[in-house]
């Protein structure tokens, strides 16, 4: 089959678009939908220091080459990538993530779950069970990627989210009737980076088919304690119905988009953790990337910009790791 736009052979076909595109078409169309998003949503601006959250697999290793190819020329952006090391036997080498970004000559930093919190995501498994897996995951990747951002001057995370996930997440929250997800504001929230997706318009196919084009080396293995049956069942659903409404995914995405109107939550929600000492925000129970607060501060403590954050509570991240510390 030719392409639609010249006479080379086509390597894909859209069938959303209707269009077949060899890889030079295809690969102006992949980034200018890329640079759409980034442009729609006012992602990257001048001073800006952009980490891509780098697993080794396809979707953010194709994240880091389009970012380096888009942002490689600029001065006023800086660029990086940054590997958590969850402790998953089997699962993400360091050190193949390490090479994508040293052989497109981005800078490149990696933590570890053991050294940060002294113990294993297999450990906290083995303790708990996989059941919350995912959640406890999350919880301490999010505040160990804030900490080295905070090390490193990030103004903003990059994710390889496409647009299969962005569109299963919409249906997985309206399946569960869960109104409150589904109309959240999406969320600056005052001290954490902000985080920015800019495939969110693009299918998972056409990522995997742009990693495999512009990147050796990534990682095909799954997350062996990847279990949501939900999103599973959602994608399965969503990919036959997508077979002859070609377009739902974008319908998805867009009504997603529209019942989320962005909003700034200000210092109001900050709480400094009686724990840690780490600032968070109490409506978010998330960590904040603000810096760790001194050493016996009293019951209130100050911030940078001079108004009081009042101590309350444990953060999220104590929580876990009082729970996953636990013996079974
Ligand atoms: Fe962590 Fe779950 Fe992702 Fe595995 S699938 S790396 S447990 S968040």
């Amino acid at each position: 089959m030719k392409c639609s736009k010249c006479h080379r052979d086509a390597i894909l076909f859209q069938r959303y678009s209707g269009l077949h595109l060899c890889e030079q078409h295809f690969n102006r169309d992949f980034e200018a939908k890329a640079k759409r998003a980034i442009r729609e949503h006012r992602w990257i601006r001048p001073g800006d220091t952009v980490a891509v959250a780098l697993s080794g697999g396809k979707d953010s290793s194709a994240v880091l080459f389009f970012l380096h190819r888009l942002l490689g020329e600029r001065r006023d952006v800086r660029l990086m990538a940054i590997t958590v090391d969850e402790g998953i036997s089997g699962y993400r080498d360091p050190n193949q993530a390490r090479e994508i970004a040293e052989n497109m000559g981005v800078p490149w930093v990696t933590a570890t779950f053991v050294d940060e919190y002294r113990i294993t995501l297999d450990e906290i498994v083995k303790r708990r069970g996989t059941r919350l897996s995912c959640s406890y995951c999350g919880v301490l990747r999010r505040a160990l990627m804030n900490r080295i951002a905070r090390e490193h001057g990030v103004t903003k995370f990059a994710y390889g989210f496409n647009l299969d996930d962005e569109a299963q997440s919409v249906l997985m929250n309206a399946l569960r009737g869960d109104a409150d997800r589904l109309t959240r504001p999406m969320r600056e929230v005052e001290g954490m980076v902000p985080r920015i997706k800019p495939f969110m318009y693009i299918p998972e196919r056409e990522v995997a088919l742009y990693a495999f084009l512009h990147v050796e080396g990534f990682d095909l293995a799954g997350c062996p304690y990847a279990g949501d049956a939900l999103r599973g069942d959602v994608r399965g659903i969503l990919d036959d119905y997508t077979y002859r409404h070609p377009a739902t995914k974008y319908s998805l995405v867009n009504l997603g988009e529209a019942l989320r109107e962005p909003e700034r939550v200000t210092g109001e929600g900050l709480r400094v953790c009686e724990r840690c000492g780490e600032r968070w925000v109490a409506a978010c129970d998330v960590p904040t990337e603000q810096s760790r607060s001194t050493e016996g501060a009293g019951p209130e403590v100050e911030i940078p910009e001079g108004s009081r954050v009042p101590r309350g509570k444990i953060c999220r991240v104590c929580q876990v790791l009082d729970e996953v510390r636990k013996k079974a």
